[in-house]
């Protein structure tokens, strides 16, 4: 199966699911925004999890991928897929006391070549994080892919990188909010009211 997914296609699957609400909402950050964002909303179905993977499984390929390692909590879901997809051990990494490490005896091998699978990207703090872990196992970093990069082209990684989503983060100062000027109401993301 081969499907184009333009950003388009994308982008309404994310409303479709509910993974990407428009309104009116206040940010954990308490910034104001017209959009809010849960990735997890969207694979939560199968086929769009097998859909969105097998466009990152097939983007890294070519590269003899031995191992997927992904971020918790986030990345779990869809660099396990990806690593069913490639037939390959898939991995996680995770924090202990504000640490990424690997756990639940996970190891990498000298030598052996690395995909890091994320979810979403905003600042790349977690993906650089992950790194880290794959260059001082001396395994070898082959590529990074993720669902949707929310930097907007913004974050580098220092591999092949692949995005399915490119998207910006509008924000507001709650302030400078054209939305509250405009009487919109607003929102807090976790709140009943948005529990679709
Ligand atoms: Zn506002």
């Amino acid at each position: 199966m081969s499907v184009h997914l333009t950003q388009e296609i994308i982008q309404n699957i994310f409303t479709e699911t509910h993974a990407l609400l428009n309104g009116h909402f206040v940010l954990t950050s308490g910034l104001h925004s017209p959009n809010y964002f849960q990735c997890a909303k969207v694979l939560q179905y199968p086929n769009y999890l097998t859909l969105f993977s097998t466009a990152l499984a097939n983007t890294f390929r070519l590269k003899e991928i031995e191992v997927v390692l992904s971020p918790a909590v986030g990345g779990v879901v869809v660099g396990t897929e990806v690593g069913r997809l490639l037939g390959t051990r898939t991995i996680f990494a995770e924090r202990e006391n504000g640490i990424m490490k690997l756990r639940r005896g996970f190891e990498l091998k000298k030598g052996e070549r690395v995909l890091v699978v994320e979810d979403v990207i905003t600042t790349g703090g977690s993906v650089n994080e992950v790194i880290s872990i794959v260059q001082s196992s001396g395994s070898q970093l082959c590529g990074v892919g993720y669902i949707v990069d929310r930097s907007n082209g913004k974050v580098q990684f220092d591999a092949k990188s692949f995005s399915l989503l490119t998207m910006e983060v509008i924000t507001y100062k709650s302030d400078s909010c054209p939305l509250c000027k405009e009487n919109i109401p607003i929102t807090k993301p976790g709140s009943r009211a948005i529990q679709v």
